[in-house]
């Protein structure tokens, strides 16, 4: 039986919890997002991702880690399990649960396309799949990686060439790395901020090259693109340089969400998939039922349109499905 408990997946034949907001004796966390990491009793996971939730819940008393490498099944009470890429940020994994009513798949945050940061992503055929669909409307629908980059680092070499300091507003885990990887490479000097120094060294430590980069000190005079999370005080360089900031999301396709970040542009560099790619996984799993959760609530009627089996999963809902 799989259900919605308490608001949070539920997995009760195996008494697994997956992705919960709140505290659990055991719970698979797909990645290290603050939405989704919490420190539980112990958390299923991906090697990479425990390096990631160790560091976030460093000042909390530590979880017991169940670490399990992609592709490198196990056994639980008579069920086999699975993690594997799910292409969103370093270490972000999928669950699949394969017992004898079929075979389960949660997608967790995902996105298709490959990118310098992440572990390829992967699509495993299944019976049920369990998705999220952030970008679940038809609008949606991202521009090529290459030219968003591309993008990205024209804006930072015209500021730097005015005297002025490209900022980068971008998550402190998984965005910023990218980010950091796109302008690096294009031979851009890059300053972060402390919180994204910590996660690159976990990238590091997972073997992901990323290009040399300074950590913010408060001798910063403005001369290096500066990569910043959001919402957080901007420093000022110390030679009064003026910044320009620009916002990394893909929500930056709707016309004015750049405003809501502060910022006075976007690029669309996300770490979703975009609308078409939600309908490309469920083509390349062929599952027989969908199940959303986590997004936009009317791509429910967006695929049974497309002929497709899906239901948005209400709380407290129960399938029989293990
Ligand atoms: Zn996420």
């Amino acid at each position: 039986m799989f259900s919605l408990d308490e608001n949070s997946l539920h997995v009760r034949r195996l008494d697994l919890w997956i992705d919960s907001p709140a505290q659990r004796s055991r719970c698979f966390v797909s990645h290290g997002h603050a939405d989704h990491a919490r420190a539980h009793a112990t958390v299923i996971t991906s090697p990479a991702n425990a390096k990631i939730c160790a560091l976030r819940f460093s000042k909390q008393s530590p979880p017991r880690f169940e670490t399990h490498a992609f592709n490198d099944p196990w056994e639980l009470d008579g069920h086999r399990l699975t993690l594997f890429s799910a292409g969103h940020v370093l270490g972000s994994s999928q669950l699949m649960i394969e017992g004898e009513l079929g075979t389960f798949v949660y997608t967790g945050d995902f996105k298709l396309e490959a990118s310098l940061t992440a572990e390829p992503p992967e699509v495993k055929r299944c019976d049920v799949l369990l998705m999220e669909c952030t970008y679940g409307r038809p609008h949606y629908v991202f521009p090529p990686r290459a030219e968003v980059a591309a993008e990205m680092v024209t804006f930072a070499r015209e500021t730097l060439g005015a005297g002025e300091v490209p900022v980068f507003l971008a998550y402190a885990l998984g965005k910023a790395q990218e980010a950091l990887a796109i302008l690096g490479n294009d031979g851009i000097a890059v300053t972060v901020h402390g919180s994204i120094d910590a996660f690159a060294r976990v990238y590091d430590e997972a073997g992901v090259a990323l290009p040399t980069y300074e950590r913010y000190r408060t001798t910063f005079d403005g001369t290096s693109a500066l990569i910043w999370p959001p919402f957080r005080a901007l420093p000022k360089p110390s030679n009064g340089r003026r910044m320009r900031t620009a916002v990394l999301t893909g929500w930056s396709l709707d016309r004015s969400a750049h405003v809501r970040y502060g910022a006075e542009r976007g690029f669309p560099l996300s770490d979703h998939a975009d609308y078409p790619a939600l309908f490309r996984y469920v083509e390349l799993a062929q599952p027989r039922k969908v199940l959303l959760n986590h997004g936009r609530r009317d791509f429910v009627y967006r695929l049974r349109a497309a002929g497709i089996d899906a239901e948005y999963l209400e709380p407290n809902a129960q399938l029989s499905l293990f």
